[in-house]
């Protein structure tokens, strides 16, 4: 799904006569050579993409905050900040204590409990920005993803969304629209943390 986003974005690609005939040209066990078979190139590639669009995305919420903040600024609240933010593009149903459906892991019928960020996404974000704040020359010490609060902050989400049996709603989440008035709809972080739903079974 992230690389659809990616192709959408370019010029459709409305004649290539020469890389249709190459590609045509190709015989089949060129073609099958060329599929990636070994599955753990695939996925560390897939993280290594993750972290660089989660890196961006991070960057982008930083240039757009008021005040403007600066990554040397950046501190562990204005990362809990962010993941608050999150939550907003959330698609994991999480029931308030107030709601009959609170602890039910399969509620008969809807509520109007608000929609988060399920733990786990929120934990394997925190992992990958972590890794790409030192590989872009921060210091260990100065990481504002490795900070106490946000390890506090993930665990108390861990702990509350497990009491509260947060439920996925993944069915909905290709019908609703993009919200357009929404600045930040300009970054798709919905599309950084679903892919990382599905990949950390560590949710429940
Ligand atoms: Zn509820």
């Amino acid at each position: 799904m992230s690389s659809d986003y990616k192709v959408r974005k370019g010029p459709p690609p409305t004649s290539e006569p020469f890389h249709k005939q190459h590609f045509l040209k190709l015989p089949p066990s060129t073609s099958r050579i060329l599929r990636p078979n070994n599955s753990s190139t695939v996925i560390s590639y897939r993280y290594e993409n993750q972290k660089r669009r989660d890196w961006n995305t991070f960057g982008q919420y930083l240039r757009n905050h008021r005040p403007p903040l600066s990554l040397s600024r950046c501190s562990g609240a204005h990362v809990l900040e962010f993941l608050r933010y999150l939550d907003q593009f959330g698609k994991t149903k999480v029931h308030t204590q107030l709601c009959p459906f609170f602890g039910h892991p399969n509620p008969p019928a809807p509520c109007p409990c608000p929609l988060r960020q399920a733990w786990g996404s929120l934990d394997a974000l925190i992992g990958r920005l972590r890794a790409a704040f030192e590989e872009h020359g921060g210091k260990p010490e100065n990481n504002p993803f490795g900070a106490r609060a946000v390890r506090l902050y993930l665990r108390e989400v861990r702990d509350s969304q497990a009491k509260a049996r947060g439920i996925s709603y993944e069915k909905k989440k290709r019908k609703r629209p993009p919200q357009q008035h929404n600045p930040a709809s300009l970054m798709p972080p919905q599309a950084l943390l679903e892919s990382t739903t599905s990949a950390s079974n560590h949710d429940q």
